[in-house]
C-alpha cells in the first residue's frame, strides 16, 4: 500500500513591514526529522515548512512558506493524504495591518502600538476538514501543567495523537534532543525517554506504520 503524508514544520513569520516580522524560536529539526523518516519508510511526503536553515530532506516534496496563512493554503492544497503531522510552531497572531513602508521611529516619549489578530489553526483546519487524513498528529509545546493542557488540546483540536514536550527551560528549540510524551485517542499516555530528535522520528514512524 502506498501511503502519503503531510508534515508542517518550522516557525511561521508574520511580516510587520518590509524589514520586520514576528516569529518564534522553532528550528524545524523535529518536523524535518519526521519528514525524512517517513520518506525513508517509503511514504510520499509533502513537507510544508516555514523558514529554517535546515537542508532539504531527501525524497520529500518541500513547499516553503512564510506566514500561517500561506502554510494553511499549502497544507490544504496537499490533501488528500493518509497522515498529517503538524509539528510547525505556527505564530498564534499576525499584525493586524501590514505596513508597505518601513515604520518610522517615533520620538523617545511615544510608544508604538502593534495590533495583532489571531491566525488560522492549521491542525484544526485539517482535523475538521471533509478530507480529514486518517491519522492526524499534533504537537504541544507547554511550559506548565503539561498533561492537563495537552489533554484539553487533544480534544479541542480533534487530533488522534498529540506529541507533548516541555519547553519551559528552552531546552527543545534548536536542540538535537527532545523528551516527549505521546498521548493517543484512547487517552493512553506514553512517556518516552530523552533521545535524539531523529530517533524520536524513527520510533514515531514505526508506530504510525502499525496503524495502516
Ligand atoms: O495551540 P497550540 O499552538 O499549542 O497547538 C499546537 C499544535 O497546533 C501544533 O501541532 C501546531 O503545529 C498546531 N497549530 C497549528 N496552527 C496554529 C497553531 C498551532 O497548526 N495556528
Amino acid at each position: 500500500m502506498s501511503l502519503s503524508a503531510l508534515v508542517t514544520a518550522g516557525p511561521t513569520i508574520e511580516r510587520i513591514d518590509p524589514v520586520r516580522y514576528i516569529s518564534n524560536f522553532s528550528s524545524g529539526k523535529q518536523g524535518y526529522a519526521i519528514a525524512q523518516a517517513l520518506a525513508q519508510a517509503g511514504i510520499h511526503v509533502t513537507l510544508v515548512s516555514g523558514p529554517t536553515v535546515l537542508d532539504e530532506p531527501k525524497g520529500v516534496t518541500l513547499k516553503t512558506v512564510e506566514s500561517a496563512e500561506e502554510m494553511l493554503q499549502e497544507s490544504i492544497a496537499s490533501l488528500p493524504v493518509d497522515i498529517a503531522i503538524c509539528s510547525a510552531a505556527v505564530c498564534d497572531w499576525r499584525p493586524k495591518e501590514y505596513s508597505a513602508q518601513k515604520l518610522k521611529k517615533l520620538s523617545a516619549q511615544e510608544t508604538l502600538e502593534l495590533s495583532l489578530v489571531r491566525n488560522p489553526d492549521i491542525l484544526s483546519a485539517l482535523s475538521y476538514h471533509k478530507k480529514r487524513p486518517q491519522l492526524v498528529i499534533g504537537f504541544a509545546a507547554e511550559t506548565e501543567c503539561l498533561l492537563d493542557h495537552a489533554i484539553q488540546k487533544h480534544k479541542q483540536k480533534n487530533c488522534d495523537w498529540l506529541v507533548v514536550n516541555d519547553v519551559s527551560e528552552g531546552a527543545v528549540f534548536g536542540a538535537d534532543e527532545n523528551q516527549i510524551s505521546l498521548l493517543k485517542k484512547n487517552a493512553s499516555i506514553e512517556h518516552w525517554p530523552r533521545m535524539k530528535k531523529t530517533d524520536i522520528a524513527t520510533q514515531l514512524v514505526t508506530q504510525i506504520l502499525a496503524v495502516f
